[in-house]
């Protein structure tokens, strides 16, 4: 690829190195032209299912509007892009392995929604009242109430895990 700054075709890899739990390399390159550095990420390009609308039409899997909408659920959490970029990988993993050429919308919320549980509860809450569309307040009051059930059978209710209703 072209030199970002200068357009130079000539760089060299200056540094290697797996992220994203080894779904990604994260390379920093350095232009021999101009000396500027810059990083690039490699990943495989697999083929995903499409993914089938409530209103029953097809839409190819958009990578980008899934990881939005994360990075939306998740704002001002303490949850870093790492994170988020794990979590991508594991939804388009779990998406994979069921084997289908197309999964609802429906099924890819769901998955979406389990990934936010384990990374933050705060955030989860934020999208499942935007996806599950409460009808009103009591629903919402028994998602928390189940949130917190859930935290004490895994045993691991700390100061932030806990969620007050
Ligand atoms: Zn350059």
């Amino acid at each position: 690829m072209y030199c970002p700054f200068c357009r130079a075709l000539d760089t060299k890899v200056i540094d290697s190195r797996l992220v994203s739990d080894g779904h990604q390399v994260r390379r920093r390159r350095e232009c021999l032209a101009c000396h500027e550095r810059y990083t690039t990420f490699e990943s495989a390009e697999l083929v995903m299912p499409r993914i089938i609308k409530r209103d029953g039409s097809r839409e190819p899997f958009n990578e980008d509007k899934m990881r939005s909408g994360l990075t939306r659920a998740l704002e001002k959490r303490p949850v870093d892009t790492e994170q988020v970029e794990l979590s991508v990988n594991k939804l388009k993993s779990q998406m994979r392995a069921t084997g289908e050429r197309e999964i609802t919308s429906e099924m890819l919320g769901n998955l979406l929604m389990t990934q936010l549980k384990e990374l933050d509860k705060v955030a989860y809450l934020r999208f499942a009242s935007v996806y599950l569309s409460f009808e009103d307040i009591s629903e919402f009051a028994d998602e928390i109430a189940l949130l917190g059930k859930e935290s004490l059978n895994k045993g691991k209710v700390g100061k932030k895990a806990s969620v007050k209703t």
